[in-house]
């Protein structure tokens, strides 16, 4: 099946493609059935150069942008494959990138290129506060040549396959500050060191065979230098990191979309019940040509969000609509799939119930569906803001 923007960095395309035919479904599948990593296909990953697209040359990374990076996620999904695995280091990069200081990039960046160091994870969420990030609870006290770091976080991904971690803490109490995104810094954890000593993991079982955990910080010591850009400002650092996020998760619903069409497509003309194909009852053929219609709109929206952020322009309004769009599309798709493939969607060897979990995480992370339309309500519309 040909799609819009297929033509579109074919070498890339090309280059991922048969890079994860290396590693069919029941790969994926095996790996999901035990709840591992994929440890094999993100190596192939790295080795090939892939998680260090967004790495500037300079750095020994390939110096893409965000439109190529995207077209890497979406082709794992695309595959069969789950960047959960591995995206964070997308879009983590862009942080390091942008805020760190010369020494630190120097220090970090030629080795996450060569794939010595793996920069995976972002510690933001609290179980207290949810979706109100500027009320965490978590501190970071500077004492002397180190920061003291106490408090809790939930749901943090990938920890166990990562060596560094960006951690958002409060430096300043929030009763101390003017507005409450001030007083937020971010650092860099190297988790090796952290790990047992100030920090604990507890992975946290859930529907996704997605690696994710609560941690639990007990005066872990980090040094100074691992600041990253001026106290105080690492929730702006953060945000200006979010619409790179948003845009690659919408690439990668945008693949899982194609996956569910291409899937639903190919059973509804080879299954045949009442002596013809049940793609000919067109009850069978609306939801999918539904479907069909719906990601190739979400794909125009993700592709204006990734060329807006390339040329450094604002986007935060395309990218927040691209990853709505994109989520709810690839969702309607599974469904559309899965009641194709009647009992069968059911079964584990057709992939199926595992897209089709994978798939809905992103109605709820890294930005839930709600908070995306408040976005939009008070942003782009100019209503009364809610909170
Ligand atoms: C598998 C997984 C992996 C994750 N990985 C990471 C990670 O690596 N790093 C990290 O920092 N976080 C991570 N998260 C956390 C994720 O970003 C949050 O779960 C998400 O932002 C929602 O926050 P919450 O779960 O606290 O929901 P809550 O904030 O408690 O919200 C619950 C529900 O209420 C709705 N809601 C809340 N307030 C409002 C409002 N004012 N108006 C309307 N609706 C509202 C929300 O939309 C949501 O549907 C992960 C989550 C999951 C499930």
């Amino acid at each position: 099946m040909k799609n819009f923007h297929d033509d579109l960095h074919p070498e890339i395309r090309d280059a991922v493609r048969a890079l994860c035919a290396e590693f069919p479904d029941e790969y994926h599948r095996r790996i999901d059935e035990q709840r591992a990593y994929p440890e094999e296909f993100v190596a192939a990953l790295t080795k090939a150069g892939w998680m260090a697209a967004l790495i500037p040359q300079e750095y020994g990374g390939s110096g893409l942008g965000l439109v190529e990076a995207s077209i890497i996620m979406e082709e794992i999904n695309r595959s069969g494959g789950n960047s959960g695995a591995c995206h964070g280091q997308m879009y983590n990069m862009g942080t390091l990138l942008r805020h760190g200081s010369p020494e630190q990039k120097e220090r970090y960046l030629p080795a996450i290129a060569a794939g010595e160091l793996r920069l995976q994870s972002m510690g933001v969420t609290e179980p207290s506060t949810g979706t109100d990030t500027t009320k965490i609870k978590t501190t970071a006290v500077r004492q002397g040549d180190r920061y003291v770091i106490n408090g809790q976080k939930v749901w943090i991904s990938r920890i166990q396959h990562s060596d560094l971690m960006i951690l958002l803490a409060r430096t300043t109490p929030l009763a101390e500050v003017q507005r409450k995104s001030e007083g937020m810094s971010i650092f860099l954890v190297d988790l090796r060191e952290a790990t047992g000593k100030g920090m604990e993991v507890r992975p946290i079982a859930n529907m996704v065979n997605h690696e994710t955990n609560e941690l639990f910080f007990e005066n872990l010591e980090i040094p100074a230098e691992n600041l990253i850009g001026a106290e105080g400002r690492g929730f702006k650092y953060i945000l200006d990191g979010l619409n790179a996020e948003r845009a690659l998760i919408a690439a990668e619903c945008i693949g899982d979309g194609y996956w569910f069409i291409e899937r639903a497509t190919r059973y509804a003309s080879e299954r045949r019940v009442f002596d013809r194909p049940i793609g000919q009852n067109q009850g069978v053929q609306f939801p999918i040509a539904q479907s069909h219609i719906e990601v190739e709109a979400a794909n125009l929206m993700r592709y204006r969000a990734c060329e807006l952020f390339d040329a450094g322009k604002p986007c935060g309004a395309e990218a927040n609509m691209a990853k709505y769009l994109a989520a709810k599309a690839s969702w309607e798709a599974g469904e559309a799939c899965l009641q194709t493939h009647g009992g069968f969607g059911f079964a584990c060897e057709y992939d199926i119930e595992r897209k089709f979990r994978e798939t809905r995480l992103y109605q709820v992370a890294p930005i839930s569906t709600n908070l995306i339309l408040s976005f939009v309500a008070e942003h782009v519309l100019g209503l009364p803001r809610s909170f």
